[in-house]
């Protein structure tokens, strides 16, 4: 029998390949064996800290190359590979949102207690307001709420509100923090809260209501009339 002589181009394919693999298609920018060791020692390298800012400390993570933003605790951050995380947002960048998180982020951007998200999540829900009314209030107006035991206190701008429960849940109060108005139009504060009568009693209206309220156009429209 003549011994034949395998060159590297006449070998079959098949013995090339892991038989663990085998049959199963290479993922499209799948990094190879050498990136993969390589990155692991670059991973090793960065000091803890640097990682743990993302990760564990700060609110949100975004991914560098598309730029949406994600709560700290949505599914789809764990897909996310730390080198493409950023650790912060430049003033006048802009971000988008994922659609899974949104309403979880907005919240968590506004409120200053955010072990009680289930109770704003659960009443913003059965109250309809809408996510895009929540980024208006939360995200571009900069409102901030805490959760008080008969109602939400919400601050925005120099003024307080407060959404207190009805006697059903869907129906909220609008209450505003008390002022003294001095003589030369200017105002302080004072303790407490008036109701403030609005149209409709839905939350949509006083969130509404909230943003639009101006003092000075408020108590010039007054007396104009
Ligand atoms: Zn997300």
């Amino acid at each position: 029998m003549k011994d034949v002589k395998y060159t590297t181009e006449m070998l079959p394919v098949y013995i090339m390949i892991n038989p663990r693999n085998a049959g199963r298609k290479r993922r499209t920018g799948a990094r190879s064996d050498r990136e993969r060791i390589l990155l692991k020692r670059q991973k090793e390298c960065e000091p803890e800290s640097k990682r743990q800012t993302i990760s564990v400390i700060s609110k949100f993570v975004v991914t560098d190359r598309s730029g949406i933003l994600h709560d700290r605790d949505c599914p789809y951050v764990r897909r996310i590979r730390y080198c493409r995380q950023k650790d912060y947002i430049a003033p006048d960048e802009t971000v988008r949102f994922c659609k899974y998180c949104q309403r979880r982020a907005i919240l968590r951007n506004g409120v200053t207690d955010f072990k009680n998200y289930d109770v704003y999540a659960e009443y913003f829900a059965q109250n309809q307001v809408s996510t895009f009314l929540l980024e208006l209030f939360f995200v571009k107006r900069g409102a901030t709420a805490t959760l008080l035991t008969d109602g939400i206190n919400i601050c925005c701008g120099e003024d307080k509100w407060k959404l207190r429960w009805g006697h059903n849940k869907n129906r909220s109060i609008l209450e505003h923090n008390n002022y003294v108005r001095s003589a030369d139009g200017t105002r302080y504060f004072v303790k407490g809260y008036h109701e403030q009568h609005i149209k409709k009693d839905t939350v949509t209206c006083a969130i509404r209501y909230i943003m639009a309220y101006n003092y000075e156009a408020y108590h010039g429209m007054k007396c104009a009339k």
